[in-house]
């Protein structure tokens, strides 16, 4: 069954002749057309143009042009991506109807390895929130159980690989969205290091914590696909070069890699209210790293309380200095009112949901004059200790090992009932931003209602091959 593959797999078997690079597409529409009623993991597809774009990477596959690991491989795209001709709205009314002059770097960087853009998946509204359920075109639902969320706010992302329409999806996380959506879908999800991936067409959020980041089926399609979209771009300022970095080749030491590894365990992580199977996953893959040969240990972090505060005052704060750009005058929605005031006030009152509004006035509030520095200076300067707490840690530690979220996939309406709650449950994953370190999210069991438990893994910046190694060794589980 050509969907129970791979995206590496696949490719090999485009490569060898095995599978047609359309005849693979086709398989994925088919099952979109089966699932997507029911599951939404898409605001829009990219039907004709995919076609057209699989007979000319089959054209360069068969003559040789085209050799990589992600050649002909259909992949889903989040739609806060900019993509070429292709309606990118960010889930939100607000860019209903915008269709981009240009692709971001990482999507133009999958297209040139000669992957087949399929679709643009379903997200929360401007990326804020984590159950997609603040989308402006509907929810996503959870493949394994569609009573409930696939998380966010990359869920369509997720949703749509684990639910095989698609080989493999580009997410964006800033405060966990690659890794909790994964955690609640049962794949894999990573968040890259601060600079990695370019941010360049990644329609900003909150521009010091977002990352564009890999949601696929398994732990070395994850490493393929994070080579390809990582590396230096001077259209991001912020980008980082690194010479000869090969994610997967570093997947070659196989099960070995945990040996020796030191992998702490914040103690304060069984204090946040987690449900116990989600604890039980966590101790279950400490001991199985204990099996491969590392040390596991508990340990205190501190300051976790204060991480969430510290994400949501920074978060806002700048996504209510990006999301000044709508306004009604450049790009997307524009109601006309009477005169230019009134014009910026329809459009804000309409183009937004209730979501963005809640945080783009939270966040003007603590950029205003006055309260500046009792709570964004503040939170900056949180954020730096947060910032030494974990460096200090990965003195000692190799890895750190944590759940991902306090639940499995909660029942769809369960995040719009008390927001605070919801800010709440990224408890987990918003360490990983606020201090630019990467962090992945790995498939690992399940609780007794069958959802899909995974467990994160956090290394230092930069120590991405790390975090893959000791993953692989993990998923073989
Ligand atoms: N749930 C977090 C938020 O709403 C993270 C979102 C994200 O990573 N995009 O801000």
């Amino acid at each position: 069954m050509i969907l129970e593959l791979t995206a590496l797999e696949l490719s090999e078997k485009i490569r060898r002749g095995e599978i047609g690079v359309c005849e693979a597409l086709e398989a994925v529409f088919r099952r979109i057309d089966e699932r997507e009623d029911a599951l939404h993991c898409y605001i829009t597809l990219n039907r004709q143009q995919a076609l057209w774009e699989a007979r000319e990477v089959q054209k360069k596959v068969s003559s040789g042009k085209l050799t990589g690991p992600l050649a002909g491989v259909p992949i889903a795209v989040k739609d806060n991506l900019c993509t070429k001709g292709l309606r990118t709205t960010c889930g939100s009314r607000m860019l209903e109807s915008f269709v981009p002059p240009y692709d971001a770097t990482a999507v133009a960087r999958l297209r040139e390895a000669g992957a087949i853009l399929i679709g643009k998946t379903n997200m929360d509204e401007f990326a804020m929130g984590n159950a997609t359920e603040s989308s402006a075109f509907g929810c996503t639902k959870n493949p394994w159980d569609e009573a409930r969320s696939a998380g966010g706010s990359s869920g369509g992302s997720a949703a749509a690989v684990a639910a095989r329409e698609c080989f493999a999806a580009l997410g964006t996380d800033t405060g966990g969205s690659v890794r909790q959506p994964a955690s609640h879908c049962g794949v894999v999800g990573l968040k890259p290091t601060y600079g990695t991936v370019s941010r360049h067409g990644l329609i900003a959020y909150c521009s010091s914590m977002d990352q564009v980041g890999p949601v696929t089926k398994d732990v070395r399609d994850c490493a393929a696909l994070l080579t390809c979209i990582a590396g230096l771009d001077e259209r991001d300022a912020t980008s980082v070069r690194r010479e000869g970095v090969d994610y997967l080749a570093a997947l070659s030491k196989g099960g070995e890699a945990a040996l020796g590894l030191r992998i702490g365990i914040p103690r304060e992580y069984f204090d946040e209210g987690a449900d116990l199977e989600v604890l039980e996953a966590v101790r279950k893959a400490a001991r199985r790293l204990k099996e491969l040969g590392a040390v596991t240990e508990e340990f205190s972090l501190g300051l976790t309380e204060y991480v969430v505060p510290t994400y949501y005052t920074i978060a806002c704060g700048e996504a209510s200095s990006n999301l000044e750009r709508y306004d009604g005058m450049k790009y997307g929605l524009r109601v006309q009112g009477e005169g230019l005031n009134d014009t910026y006030l329809r459009t804000r009152t309409q183009g937004f949901g209730e979501e963005v509004k809640r945080r783009l006035l939270l966040g003007a509030f603590v950029l205003s004059e006055g309260f500046y520095d009792a709570y964004y200076l503040k939170a900056l300067k949180v954020r730096r200790k947060i910032r030494e707490t974990l460096t200090e840690a990965f003195r000692s530690y190799d890895l750190i090992l944590g759940p991902v979220a306090p639940t499995a996939a909660p029942l769809l309406g369960e995040a719009g009932k008390d927001p605070l709650k919801a800010w709440l449950a990224d408890v987990y994953t918003v360490s990983a931003n606020l201090t630019g370190m990467p962090a992945m999210s790995l498939p690992f069991g399940r609780t007794a209602k069958g959802l899909p438990v995974g467990v994160q893994l956090t290394a230092a910046p930069f120590q991405e091959e790390r975090l893959l190694q000791a993953g692989l060794a993990l998923s073989q589980e």
